[in-house]
Order: C-alpha cells, then structure tokens, then sequence
C-alpha cells in the first residue's frame, strides 16, 4: 500500500510500504481523512516534540476516519462496512493508570504517529476495534477525522469545571482552540477573550465563541486582557497554542484563585513558567492529555451541528501531496484552519 512517510525535517515521501492485517481484537481500516495536527508540524519540522524523538523514517499522522473493510476473530463483525471516527491512543489496560480508569496517560500506550510508532497518512490502518466509533450517516470523513481534535477541546473544556457565566481567555485559535471557544461557550462561558498571532484566525474565532479577540504580534495580550477584565482577570485561561510563550501567559491573565488549563504542544520538554504569579494567585494548573471517554460527546456535538466541524477543514490534499500539506499547515498559509489529506 502507498505511505507518506517523513524521512527529515521538511522531507515527505509517497513510498510503498506492506499492508498491515487485523491481529484478533483490531479493524482494519481503509483510511478516507487525515487531518494535519500541531503536533504533526513538530515532527514534520524538527522531527522531535521534546524528548519524543523520531530516530528512523515514520509514517505521520493521528487524527483520521475511514471505513472499516475487515475486522479480526475477536472483533465486533458489525462494524464491516463503517465509517468510523478512531480513537488514536490505545492504552495497555493493565497499567495502573489504566486501572484507575486515567487510560489516557497510561504508561505503555500506543499512539500511531508518535515515534516509534508508523501513523495513518497511509491506505489501511489496523486499529483495536474498541477505538472505533461508528459515524453517524450524515458525516462525512473529513468531519469524522476531525472528532478527534474535538474530543481534545471537550477534555480541555470539562478539565476546568466552568461554572455558568464563568470568563475565560482561549491562547491559540488553530482548530483546538477555535473548537474549546466554541465548546466552553456551550457550556455556559460568560465572555471569552482570544488571542493569536493571524487576523484570520481572530475572525475565526469571532464565528466561535469568541467575544473579543487580540492579535498577539500587535498587542500585549495580558496588558489587553488585563485591561478588558477591569484588572482582575479571568476565571479559566485555555492555552491553546503551539508557543512557549503561551503557559505564562496564561498564568498571567487567570485572576486570583483562578485556574489554567494547559492543553497546547510547544514542542519543548520544558518552557519558561512563572512560579511567582501563580504562587500568589494561587492558580490551579490542570493539563490535559488528549482525550478520556470524550468520542462519544464530540460525535454528538459535530453531528448535531452545535459545533461547526466542517467549516474548519479548509484545505483538502490527496496522499501524494501529504508534504504540500504540511509546508501549507507550518506556515499559516492561505487562511489555513486544518488541512486534511483525502484519500
Ligand atoms: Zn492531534
Ligand atoms: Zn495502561
């Protein structure tokens, strides 16, 4: 089968590699949709998020849809002939993490698209069954690919526990935090406050949930924040972006007893954090690892319409082109939101 593999930075081959076939408990998976991740631009730039380092030629990719053409002895046969939505991190189920039921950060997880492991920028991917989520009728693969991302902003938004009328401030308007705008506003956020670097990612976010929207590169986002709050700041700051910069910030902007939710990539294994400001605010600082049992919710939400999915996929590339893909993704060209490789 055909495979856009990552050979160096900036370097992404169509190449032919063996079509995998379904162990007893996995689907295989004519893979449809690919949506391009931030974390994908880390590999495909640097080759490295952290420590996480890609040591030999990878197949990328995490967030996709397709359909089921195959399924293994132990597998549930009524998925033969699905659409389905996949759930990425598949976790070991003995670890302790696994048994308190915290899967999403078990200690041996596989994650396709995350070194060692190949990803789904490929034709056919075996999956465990149990991480496949049927697609409603009406969805098509583009917007099933991206319930994944959405899975990402639902966690992000019930990690901070909004309570009704409840301010925030959304760092980064890509995809992850256009959706938790957009999530955090349906469950029930006062006035959200957005920041980003591009003009057309702040309009975007406006179309979100976003109440008044700051471009980083002009303005001093906690001075504006700062200002537009009255000085005291926000009940949740969501750090959405693929920055450094962004976790200080985000303790910057969250008022007194506040709380900060950490859910973007920078890319490094550690980055500049101000201890004193939130030692005196007495901040709570949640991260948030992808996702735990939110697949169901997210199909819900993209399936009924409350959050625009497909809006968000501006640009569609086939598998051969997977490298015009990314170079589009990493360098916010043409009013980019996702880019998703069709096949
Ligand atoms: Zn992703
Ligand atoms: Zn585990």
């Amino acid at each position: 089968m055909k495979a856009a593999k990552w050979f160096q930075p900036r370097d992404v081959r169509l190449v032919e590699v063996e079509k995998p076939s379904p162990k007893p408990h996995e689907a295989l998976i004519r893979v449809e949709s690919v949506g391009i991740c931030g974390s994908d631009i880390h590999y495909y730039l640097d080759g490295h998020i952290g420590s996480s380092r890609i040591k030999s030629p990878l197949i990328l990719g995490h967030e996709f849809s397709g359909i089921v053409e195959e399924v293994g002895g132990e597998a549930d046969r009524g998925l033969i002939g699905k659409r389905v939505a996949v759930e990425p991190s598949i976790p070991c189920f003995k670890c302790e993490c696994c048994r308190r039921g915290d899967y999403n950060v078990c200690r041996n997880l596989f994650f396709p698209g995350g070194p060692p492991h190949d990803g789904v920028l490929c034709e056919f991917v075996a999956i465990h069954s149990q991480f496949c989520f049927p697609a409603p009728d009406a969805m098509s693969a583009a917007v099933a690919a991206m319930i994944e991302p959405l899975a990402v902003a639902v966690h992000t938004v019930e990690l901070a526990q909004l309570q009704p009328g409840e301010t925030a401030a959304v760092l980064g308007l890509g995809p992850i935090g256009l959706m938790t705008a957009r999530v955090a506003k349906l469950s029930g956020a006062g006035t959200i406050y957005g920041a980003d670097l591009f003009d057309y990612r702040l309009d975007a976010g406006l179309r979100y949930g976003v109440d008044t929207a700051f471009n980083a590169g002009r303005e001093d986002t906690v001075a504006a924040i700062m200002d537009a709050t009255g000085g005291r700041g926000v009940d949740v700051a969501f750090d959405t972006a693929r920055s450094s910069a962004t976790p200080a910030v985000a303790c910057r902007v969250a008022r007194p007893g506040g709380r900060c939710v950490l859910t973007g990539i920078s890319g490094e294994e550690e980055d500049p954090f101000p201890v004193g400001v939130g030692r005196r605010k007495e901040l709570k600082i949640q991260w948030c690892r992808r996702f735990k049992n939110n697949f169901p919710r997210a199909i819900e939400l993209a399936s009924s319409g409350q959050v625009d999915v497909a809006s968000l996929v501006t640009h569609s590339f086939p598998l051969d082109q997977a490298r015009e893909a990314f170079e589009l993704v990493s360098t916010y060209s043409d009013g980019v939101l996702k880019a998703s490789v069709d096949q």
